[in-house]
């Protein structure tokens, strides 16, 4: 039966991606050798990195001044990695859930913290409005997609102070304004690549503000430098990565992506206000995210939970459990998501309703 792969991370990458991939680790560029075992400084490698970093300008329009680094660690290390760099006095965040909270808990190690605005009051379910930034702090950070509870910041602002974003689950899925952010970050095991690489598309000239000195492999600096092979990088899943950029090119690019993206949240956003089973649990339309689709079983059926996950799975339907902080169902529709999995989706929805 064929499944449908709706989980939040590691998640689903383009056939393409997993076909050239597979190849790869047998026989790597024509070379008679793995992807896995050839130096990362062969030419062949080189070229990967070189083509995958490019492509990534190409795709983002990356303006001129910014480097993209695909490093180690996964988004969690550029927690500290960013205060570490960034850091002198002061930093304000954006409370917009567990992975900003943990952004936080770093950045308090370096300095003073300002939480800026905070949606806890109601376990993250809205995107804050209305706050202003302060122009006091070094720097500003958000979190533009909320994994966990499906909300998401879908325009470019503009702050006063340094913008970081940490766009581990919605990059690639939308236009991005990049001159707008001194830093975005996130670990590519959502909408690129298999889990091992970190993506960093940082502004050149931010650094070398802070006092303090910094580790090496810390350091943004030494990987800028050395065009992101300081060390061995995460070989195989840049190659990998190269290949999501490849598909996506192909696919028209990101403003194609963008498009495909809200016709399948649209739809699957519509079922659940239609479906009387069914509520989402970000009330506010606006907010709601493109990538993450979480929803519950109406107050006046919760005892069905169970028998609805159960019968998704028993229809090919992977990964749609919510995560425990919000309960019920997350649909993750990333861009690797066919739109034929949606409306699977929708029809297991409208046949548990007629049962
Ligand atoms: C998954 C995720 C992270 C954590 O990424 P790791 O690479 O596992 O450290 C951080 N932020 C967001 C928004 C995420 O979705």
């Amino acid at each position: 039966m064929k499944k449908h792969n709706f989980y939040a991370g590691p998640s689903i990458l383009p056939e393409f991606t997993v076909e050239e991939t597979a190849k790869a680790v047998k026989d790597f560029a024509g070379t008679g050798i793995s992807v896995m075992s050839i130096s990362h400084r062969s030419k062949e490698f080189v070229a990967v990195m070189d083509e995958a970093q490019q492509l990534f300008k190409e795709l983002l329009h990356i303006p001129e001044g910014y480097s993209v680094l695909f490093l180690g660690g996964g988004a969690s290390t550029q927690f500290a990695m960013i205060p570490y760099n960034l850091l002198n006095k002061k930093a304000a965040y954006l409370n917009t859930g567990a992975w900003a909270k943990k952004a936080i808990k770093e950045a308090t190690l370096f300095g003073e913290m300002e939480i800026t605005a905070s949606s806890e009051d109601k376990n993250f379910s809205y995107i804050p409005k209305g706050y202003s930034i302060p122009d006091d702090v070094d720097y500003f950070h958000i979190t533009t997609n909320n994994t966990i509870y499906g909300t998401e910041i879908k325009e470019d602002f503009d702050s006063p102070v340094p913008l970081v974003a940490d766009m581990s689950s919605d990059i690639f899925s939308r236009p991005v304004d990049v001159s707008k952010y001194a830093l975005i970050y996130g670990g590519a095991q959502k909408n690129l690549a298999p889990a091992g690489v970190t993506f960093v598309i940082i502004k050149n000239d931010i650094l070398g503000k802070v006092d303090r000195k910094i580790p090496t492999m810390l350091n943004y600096q030494t990987h800028i430098d050395k065009g992101s092979m300081f060390n061995t990088p995460p070989v195989l899943p840049v190659f990998s990565a190269l290949q999501t950029l490849k598909w996506l090119k192909d696919m028209g690019g990101v403003e194609e992506m963008h498009k495909i993206n809200q016709k399948k949240a649209e739809m699957l956003y519509n079922e659940i206000e239609r479906n009387s089973l069914f509520r989402c649990t970000v009330e506010n339309t606006d907010d709601r995210s493109l990538m993450n689709v979480c929803f519950v079983m109406d107050e006046d059926h919760k005892d069905k939970e169970k028998a609805f996950l159960d019968f998704a799975t028993e229809k090919g339907m992977v990964g749609i459990k919510g995560h425990r902080s919000v309960g019920g169902f997350r649909a993750s529709l990333y861009n690797a998501l066919p739109l034929d999995s949606v409306e699977a989706l929708i029809s297991c929805m409208q046949e548990f309703e007629k049962k």
